[in-house]
């Protein structure tokens, strides 16, 4: 069977290495495919899409693949999220399509800012497998009526297979697309996938493409969430799974080495949301460090608390990502988080006491939460304020921040409670409409479609009385103290 693999910039990120070698090699070693192309558009195109290229690069500091750097360049004066906006424009469709000679397209959506593509595509009458890290977060159905309130018809979503989970080497999805049918599954056997990555073509096909200045492999050894509480969250419907369990610290490492070759880095990120103290990944990241490897982890205010922990990480790592979220109980409650404020301080506290001076610190702050008042919003601002200079009067020189916006996602339930409505006032207008406009505007992207999904949303306070984004409240001199 003859297909076009559609790749995506982020799906060439070093972030996505592991699951983009995976399905690279899964389709090399499927002798019933013929990859017929394998695209780029962002590397093949530059000329055509400088502004968006110039986006990307200037998008994302040493920390974050957010947008810090953007936020500095910015003519507003204000911070904007635009990691996986690019995507959204439309501009890039026509041209996609008429790169394509197959009738079977398989596409790895990392976003759902990706949708605008397939909704094109599919207008095209081509047969797609839609699968990528996006799917977790979503059901077929809520993918489907996304599409569905974008235009798509319903004879051009009979053309539409979704696989949803996770994709071992051995996946066939030649089959999956012989079926016709929407695909789910959580086994893999990554024990498998692991033990041959270290040999795997992904550079016989393309180079590793990097955004940002400094590169670095993204790697995850748990996936999925055991608290699948927080009311924002999209990652929640993920399983638990312990790719670590069934491999060696001898294999790791090399699988690891191998990788970082390939995308030629020292530095690693574990991405799994939640790193803490385990035997095997000590072991590993002692190793690692000790060839001059440096380590990321994705931690928790909570993990924090623990002597065992914060040996674990001075031993174990040389950053710290870790959610401070907000620092109101009024905010942190509705959003059904684990920690309150007094838990930040004393966590603070302890990070102060016991922790390495020279462990960069990334802290993630949300933007456009549920808040009380205008005044809770200030507030809040001022207090992360304090606790980024606590740890610099107390011999930390890096402390950085990494920011999401509360819009980010369509249909997530915190949208669904009392705190945001849907509305359109440009002056009140909360995340991503508001950027997304602005954005269409400085650079002639067309957003039409993203945005009959990502709907205008309206904030409120605890009086039901409307509530700007957090930006027009605060002075942007305490942004850029912060932020930037
Ligand atoms: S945001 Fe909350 S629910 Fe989602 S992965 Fe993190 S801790 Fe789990």
């Amino acid at each position: 069977m003859d297909i076009t693999f559609l790749t995506f910039p982020t799906n060439r990120l070093s972030m996505n290495s592991i699951a983009y070698r995976i399905l690279k090699e899964n389709l090399i070693l499927n002798k019933k495919f013929n990859i017929k192309q394998n695209l780029n558009y962002f590397q093949k195109y530059t000329d055509i899409f400088e502004n968006e290229y110039k986006i990307f690069q200037h998008k994302t500091t040493d920390y974050s693949t957010n947008t810090i750097k953007y936020l500095a360049n910015s003519p507003y004066g204000k911070s904007y999220l635009v990691s996986r906006l690019i995507p959204a424009s439309e501009t890039y469709s026509k041209i996609i399509y008429d790169d394509i000679k197959t009738e079977n397209v398989i596409i790895s959506m990392p976003s759902i800012y990706t949708l605008p593509y397939i909704k094109f595509l599919l207008t095209k009458n081509l047969k797609i497998l839609l699968g990528g890290h996006f799917n977790f977060s979503y059901s077929f159905e809520q993918i489907r009526s996304f599409l569905t309130e974008m235009g798509s018809t319903e004879k051009e979503l009979n053309n539409l297979i979704i696989f949803k989970g996770y994709l071992g080497l051995e996946t066939d999805l030649h089959e999956i697309i012989i079926n016709n049918k929407d695909y789910i599954s959580y086994e893999s056997d990554y024990k498998h996938s692991w033990e041959n990555l270290s040999t795997l073509t992904y550079e016989t096909i393309d180079e590793p493409f990097q955004i940002g200045s400094t590169n670095c492999l993204y790697v995850v050894f748990y996936s999925g969430c055991k608290y699948g509480k927080c009311a924002y969250c999209v990652w929640k419907n993920s399983t638990y799974t312990n790719f670590a369990e069934f491999i060696s610290v001898e294999e790791m490492c090399n699988n690891i080495k191998s990788m970082c070759e390939k995308v030629n880095t020292k530095r690693i990120k574990f991405y799994d949301g939640d790193v803490k103290y385990d035997k095997k990944i000590e072991q590993f990241c002692k190793i690692m460090r000790n060839d001059g490897y440096e380590i990321l982890f994705i931690s928790s205010i909570f993990n924090l608390k623990s002597a065992t922990n914060i040996k674990f990480y001075n031993e174990c790592s040389d950053y710290l990502v870790l959610g401070i979220d907000t620092t109101d109980d009024y905010s942190l409650k509705i959003m059904n988080k684990m920690q309150k404020y007094a838990d930040i301080l004393d966590t603070k506290n302890k990070m102060i006491l016991s922790l390495r001076k020279d462990i960069k610190i990334v802290f993630i702050v949300l933007i456009d939460a549920p808040m009380r008042n205008k005044q809770s919003i200030i507030d809040n601002y001022y207090k992360i304020l304090n606790i980024k200079n606590d740890f610099f009067k107390n011999g930390f020189s890096d402390i950085q921040f990494n920011i999401f916006f509360m819009t980010n996602f369509p249909d997530i339930p915190l949208m669904n409670n009392n705190h945001y409505k849907l509305g359109v006032n440009e002056e009140y207008q909360v995340g991503n409409s508001n950027l997304c406009s602005i954005l269409s505007k400085q650079n002639n992207l067309d957003y039409t479609n993203i945005n009959k999904i990502m709907k205008p949303l309206l904030r409120v306070d605890e009086n039901n009385n409307l509530l700007k984004s957090d930006f027009e409240y605060l002075d942007y001199n305490l942004i850029k103290e912060l932020f930037i």
